[in-house]
């Protein structure tokens, strides 16, 4: 037999699974044994694509719009996406600085590729989103996590970002509203970091994906609010899975300095030559059409947020941030550790998700995933009903242990 190191690329063996896998396959299992498990793993919400937006799909479809597209995606979605860079935020961008892409994960994965050289570090903040380390390692990068605080309610903190940046660091990422923690960068810290990045010359990256889903008032506070300098050295990052009900149609876009857009461009006609041309005029649909659904979507979890909060922060030895966007909550059980169940010792956030799911049928996502072994992550994109069954269900699994 050839051994794995033989058959495969050391890049691909630098990069870990994903620990959510291990209990999501476990999830699996024990539902087609048929267990009833309720599920907070799910990282997408619970309503279906806007009606207007699927008769778009399938328009296009009709009407033969089933062949290839430019490789940046066709211009009238570039357009629509600056569009509503300028009402919305008052940014000045044109369709070249514009690249769509097959989901926002996609559009990161390109970035990555396009400016990363072996050895250049980018800052991570942590908690961080489960994709960002892997896909700064496939473009040869090192990941260098920035941890952030639970009694800073997961601010990003320029001075951390200070001490972990060297030489070498060539760009940091920021994910405001973040996955998995919610947290809201404030406008503060936010002014911090725009000079920090100004001055060492950091290339800026921003994850919007939940812009549309910020529980405060007004919009999201942006580094580029903080320095419009800032501007030739930022790409944002952005799509309408979460906003529009759409994961499945894959979809995002990013935005920047047209040189990386270009560079970024050829890798995508080197790669996947464009996302899917019937998907584009959905999205297109979603930008242009009535703004109405993800404030809607909004309004539908703030009931959700405020009672599993709530419900959490109740139970002895567990503190839960209240997100201010996006659909997941972050508790800390790290109280819990060391204790145990029929002789099994509960030794971080990977055994006692696995006991949620065993014990309890309740699956999770360990914090682990995220760089934060003391937490667990809930998705609130289920319905008011499984929260409450859910809720209970901890409750009596952690009163269990010893
Ligand atoms: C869901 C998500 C994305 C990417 O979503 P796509 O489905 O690829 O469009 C990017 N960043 C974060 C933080 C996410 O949660």
């Amino acid at each position: 037999m050839f051994s794995e190191k033989f058959l495969l690329a050391d890049r691909v063996l630098q990069v870990a699974p994903s620990p959510t896998l291990a209990v999501n396959a476990k999830a699996k299992a024990l539902r087609a044994a048929g267990a009833d498990i309720l599920n907070f793993s799910v990282g997408e919400p619970d309503l279906p694509t806007p009606a207007h937006v699927c008769a778009a799909g399938k328009k296009a479809i009709d009407d033969g719009r089933t062949r290839y597209t430019p490789a940046a995606g066709i211009v009238e979605l570039r357009e629509a996406v600056c569009a509503k860079l300028r009402g919305e935020q008052g940014w000045e961008y044109t369709p070249d600085d514009v690249q769509i892409s097959c989901g926002g994960k996609h559009g990161l994965y390109n970035i990555f590729q396009a400016v990363l050289n072996s050895g250049d570090e980018v800052l991570i903040p942590a908690p961080y989103w489960v994709s960002y380390p892997p896909m700064v390692q496939l473009a040869g990068g090192t990941p260098v996590i920035v941890p952030l605080k639970q009694e800073n309610r997961f601010d990003i903190e320029p001075a951390a970002l200070a001490r972990h940046a060297t030489t070498k660091t060539k760009a940091i990422i920021l994910n405001s509203p973040s996955n998995p923690t919610g947290a809201v960068y404030s406008q503060a810290a936010l002014a911090e970091v725009a000079k920090m990045a100004y001055e060492e010359g950091w290339l800026v990256v921003t994850d919007d994906m939940y812009e549309e889903l910020f529980y405060g008032e007004g919009r999201v506070p942006h580094i580029l609010h903080a320095d419009s300098r800032l501007k030739e050295q930022t790409v944002l990052s952005n799509g309408v899975s979460k906003s529009f009900a759409m994961t499945g149609w894959r979809i995002g876009y990013s935005v920047g300095p047209r040189e990386i857009i270009r560079a970024m461009n050829k890798i995508q006609s080197q790669s996947t030559s464009n996302p899917a041309a019937p998907s584009q005029y959905a999205a297109l649909a979603a930008l242009t059409g009535p703004q109405d659904f993800p404030r809607q979507l909004r309004d539908a979890f703030i009931p959700r947020r405020a009672y599993f909060v709530e419900a959490l922060e109740s139970i002895d030895g567990v503190s839960c941030v209240a997100p201010m966007g996006a659909f997941y909550v972050f508790p800390n059980f790290s109280s819990y550790y060391g204790k145990s169940y029929n002789d099994k010792v509960i030794d971080g956030s990977v055994a006692l998700a696995d006991y949620f799911l065993s014990e309890a049928q309740v699956a999770s996502v360990p914090g682990a995933a995220f760089g934060a072994d003391a937490f667990i992550r809930f998705s609130f994109a289920t319905s008011m009903a499984t929260i409450e069954q859910g809720m209970g269900r901890i409750k009596q699994a952690l009163a269990a242990l010893r």
